[in-house]
């Protein structure tokens, strides 16, 4: 049994490359990453909490964890070969936009299924990829620690094995929920163990499709590059689809003195600062008190309601129903909902579902000089010269140094700018499905209406049917599918989504002509020479 550490390998198998050997320790951690096409090895740059990811394992416990790794894989078998049958002229069976969660556990998942010249892309430094080492702001995941993940039901791969042999077995009982930072070691460790090579500083740029074919424009490290792929899958996270909802009232001032909570941001500049924080979801909770542990004078956090939502332990009610938002493992079943069920569903969830996690509240509410605004929307908001920004808020003028907007994303398919050639051609909701009186939504009205492998379907009758290659895996697919796509429990083993992909490149890789010449032609016996001495003479 050996304990070496694996090599890359790439997922596009007729273009493979050796990879550089790893840093043992950095790759138990996942602290290393090999970058495709860059062959070399980068040491991911540690943030300020740092001391909330692993520590440095035990050189005992990070030997046994590739041990137990290895032979795991090992039991589990080879991947297949690629079966996929080549297209002349296609340079990818699948590319897969983002090299996040969602875009390694696909990744891994086609693999397994014997689907290779998948290309994973992202536009990220290498090591950076998600969210977790630069916009989450959070001590811990917000969901719970033992949800699978992406380690497509080989429990060796999942987060508590990783955690627990790392750090002793009751480590992981010991646990609240998942650290932030340790749960993007791990990722960055699924990736080493999986082998899985993502093409780093890597833009998506535009989408043309050509006939069935999708040409894609990249800015690959600084220069433009023309790929063509059959499949396309957007893994490219919560802001994929529209990006950050700044509010119009918020729109005019400069960047120099707003900073949305999707965007990577020093918070140390904010020390000795009056920072007001408009929103009160969780990630507008992490950020004031990022805001407050980097020093800042006071932090005010508004809300437009009159309290804030959080998971408390009442029991559901008729005023306070459950809500069904999906469940890991079986998002395909969200999507056979009735379609009034599943837009009903979606209304429940952004009105009523208690999203910011406690722990999140009282990490800002500890600080002295942290005011929490409820009922106080703002209006008549402007940046004068000296820097100050002016808000009507309640009736009071307020002055604030910073402004960090915690408003959310938005589903827009017309602002991402890869869609702009295409997203006239894509079913929306409003397109496909009209609201029961009381019950309409112009914003739920924006998601895409996907089919139930995540494909984009065409608005119209007739046309566009290019568009049933590219399959939307973000944010924008949560009204089709129940939960927020791209969570964790979204990024388990998705059958349906890796079966339609293979299905398609296996059915249009069947050419039936040649099928019937091979049908056609003589059988020709082959040499008789094992069995000839018994044969009888007849
Ligand atoms: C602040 C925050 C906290 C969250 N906390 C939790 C939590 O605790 N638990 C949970 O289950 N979910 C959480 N979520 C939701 C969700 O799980 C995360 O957003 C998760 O990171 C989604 O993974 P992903 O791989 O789908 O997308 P991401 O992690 O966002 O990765 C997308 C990748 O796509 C790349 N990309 C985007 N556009 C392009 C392009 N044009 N070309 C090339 N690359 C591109 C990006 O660089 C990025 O690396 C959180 C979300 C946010 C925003």
């Amino acid at each position: 049994m050996t304990d070496e550490p694996h090599r890359q390998h790439d997922s596009n198998q007729d273009t493979a490359e050796p990879q550089p050997l790893m840093d043992r320790r950095a790759f138990f951690r996942g602290a290393s990453l090999a970058v495709s096409g860059l062959g070399a090895s980068t040491l991911l740059p540690l943030g300020p909490t740092r001391a909330l990811a692993q520590d440095a394992p035990r050189v005992d416990t990070a030997e046994q964890l590739a041990t137990q790794t290895q032979r795991s894989l090992r039991w589990a078998g080879a991947d297949p070969a690629n079966w996929v049958r080549t297209r002349a002229g296609v340079d990818h069976n699948v590319v897969i936009v983002g090299g996040g969660q969602s875009g390694l556990a696909l990744a891994y998942g086609l693999r397994r299924k014997g689907v290779g010249r998948v290309e994973v892309i992202d536009q990220a430094e290498p090591g950076q990829a998600g969210i977790w080492r630069n916009i989450a702001r959070m001590p811990q995941l917000r969901t719970p620690k033992t949800l699978p993940g992406p380690e497509q039901g080989n429990p060796s791969l999942g987060f508590r094995a990783w955690y627990e042999t790392l750090n002793g077995p009751s480590a992981f009982d010991a646990l609240d929920r998942i650290p932030r930072l340790a749960w993007a070691d791990y990722l960055s460790w699924f990736q080493q163990a999986t082998g899985t090579t993502v093409r780093y500083r890597t833009r998506l740029l535009e989408i043309e499709p050509v006939g069935d074919l999708l040409r894609l424009q990249l800015e690959a490290e600084g220069a433009r590059r023309t790929v063509t792929t059959r499949k396309l899958i957007l893994a490219n996270g919560f802001a994929g689809a529209g990006g950050a909802n700044i509010p119009g009232f918020l729109r005019a001032l400069p960047a120099r003195v707003l900073t949305h909570t999707a965007q990577p941001f020093d918070f140390t500049t904010l020390a000795g600062k009056v920072v007001g924080v408009v929103g009160a979801g969780s990630s507008a909770f992490d950020a004031a008190a990022t805001a407050l542990e980097q020093g800042a004078k006071e932090v005010h956090l508004f809300s437009r309601r009159a309290y804030i939502d959080y998971p408390s332990v009442a029991p559901p009610s008729p005023a306070r129903p459950a809500v069904d938002r999906g469940h890991a493992n079986v998002l395909e079943l969200a999507h056979e909902l009735p379609d009034t069920v599943r837009w009903r569903n979606h209304l429940l969830r952004e009105n009523r579902v208690a999203s910011v996690p406690l722990d999140s509240i009282q990490r800002a509410v500890a600080f002295k000089n942290f005011y929490l605004h409820l009922n106080s929307p703002w209006s008549d908001v402007s940046a004068s010269r000296n820097g100050k920004v002016t808000a009507k808020v309640a009736g009071k003028t307020r002055r604030f140094d910073h402004v960090i907007a915690g408003t959310g994303y938005r589903i827009d398919l017309s602002a991402q700018p890869e869609l702009a050639r295409i997203h006239e051609s894509i079913a929306l909701w409003r397109d496909r499905f009209q609201p029961a009186p009381g019950e309409e939504d112009g914003a739920a009205g924006q998601y895409p209406y996907l089919d139930a492998a995540f494909q984009f379907l065409p608005r119209a009758a007739a046309g566009a049917e290019y568009l049933r290659n590219i399959h939307c895996f973000n944010l924008a697919a949560t009204l089709s599918f129940g939960i927020p796509v791209g969570d964790v429990p979204s990024v388990v083993d998705q059958p349906r989504l890796i079966t339609t992909i293979a299905r398609d490149l296996y059915v249009e890789g069947v050419d039936p002509a040649v099928h019937q010449r091979f049908i056609q032609a003589p059988l020709t016996p082959p040499d008789p020479a094992p069995y000839q001495r018994a044969v009888q003479p007849g």
